[in-house]
């Protein structure tokens, strides 16, 4: 058997597209939505993010505010950015590049920005939404990564879901969404016993490390949903977190790395952004 691949490009194209139309449709009532980015020292990944993330957001429609500051700028100046950010109505969303340099307190920076604008859904007021089953902005890689499960799976209710790793950024959340699904969920980390044993019993995989191909085929369940969020940079080109030779052959459905969920971010943070909008002008969102 071999497995449905599921084609997150394709899938981030078709949501693209669809916000595109909506951002279009804004447009003709004078609401253009925008989404700043700020980006605080050079480094090299962040930067190519930073510049995908900007020439997504032109092609959806929307204005992109692009902010570089040097490595070495102070945190209070940071915090004055958001703030005036914060502020701007022209800004829907605001995003600031992780990771930022060692001397300024992220968390701090994160909770500066307006809950509302918080298109990343990392602000406290986000997460703790999230946790309580209320209305979150929510972080763009998990929602990606259930919007792939839902398409495929259609109801995740009951189903036995692992989640590997728990970062803020990707884990937690991605464990929170399943939750609100009904599904039954395990969150493993460096510290979990026997992680062979807990990914054999698990229907849906969702593997957030960052270590190449740690997930063999063997751990696979057959017949298991899998969604690899991890970009590993080898000799041998961009890898994930789940040896996807090996576990397609026993898999149901899997994500490839490159084209699964990477581009599911994008499009989430366009989304997000598009959302914003609507909410700060009393617009119903469009689906
Ligand atoms: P972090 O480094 O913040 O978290 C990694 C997690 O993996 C930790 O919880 C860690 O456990 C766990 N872990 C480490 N080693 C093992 C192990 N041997 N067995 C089980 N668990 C282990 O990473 P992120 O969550 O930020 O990112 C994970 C991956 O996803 C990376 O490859 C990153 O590049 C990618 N990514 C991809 C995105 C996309 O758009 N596709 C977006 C964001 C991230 P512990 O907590 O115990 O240390």
């Amino acid at each position: 058997m071999s497995a449905t691949i599921l084609n997150g490009k394709a899938f981030a194209g078709r949501l693209l597209e669809r916000v595109t139309e909506h951002v279009a449709g804004l447009k003709t009532e004078g609401i253009v939505p925008g989404l700043a980015v700020v980006l605080v020292g050079e480094d090299p990944p962040s930067q190519i993010y930073v510049r995908n993330k900007g020439i997504a957001t032109k092609e959806a429609g929307m204005n992109s505010y692009e902010f570089r500051m040097p490595a070495d700028t102070p945190e209070a100046d940071l915090l004055a950015k958001v703030k005036e950010l914060n502020k701007d109505p022209a800004v829907n969303g605001i995003l600031v590049q992780l990771p930022l340099p060692g001397h300024i307190d992220d968390k701090k920076v994160i909770n500066t920005i307006a809950p509302e604008k918080d298109v990343d859904g990392f602000h406290i007021l986000n997460v703790g939404r999230l946790a309580t089953g209320q209305r979150a902005m929510v972080s763009c890689t998990p929602l990606g990564c259930l919007l792939l499960l839902r398409d495929h799976l259609g109801d995740l209710s009951g189903k036995d879901a692992v989640v590997i790793g728990r970062s803020n950024i990707v884990g937690k959340p991605m464990a929170q969404l399943l939750l609100g699904e009904s599904c039954t969920v395990t969150i493993a980390h460096s510290r979990t016993k026997d992680l062979a044993e807990v990914v054999r019993r698990a229907d849906i995989v969702v593997a957030a490390v960052g270590r190449p191909q740690m997930v063999p085929g063997d751990w696979i369940k057959p017949g298991a949903t899998v969604i690899d969020v991890g970009i590993n940079r080898t000799e041998t080109g961009l890898v994930g977190d789940v040896d996807f030779a090996a576990a397609k052959d026993v898999a149901g459905a899997i994500t490839p790395v490159p084209g699964g969920v990477g581009p599911m971010t994008i499009a989430c943070l366009i989304r997000n952004t598009y959302i914003s909008a609507c909410r700060r002008e009393g617009v119903s969102v469009a689906s």
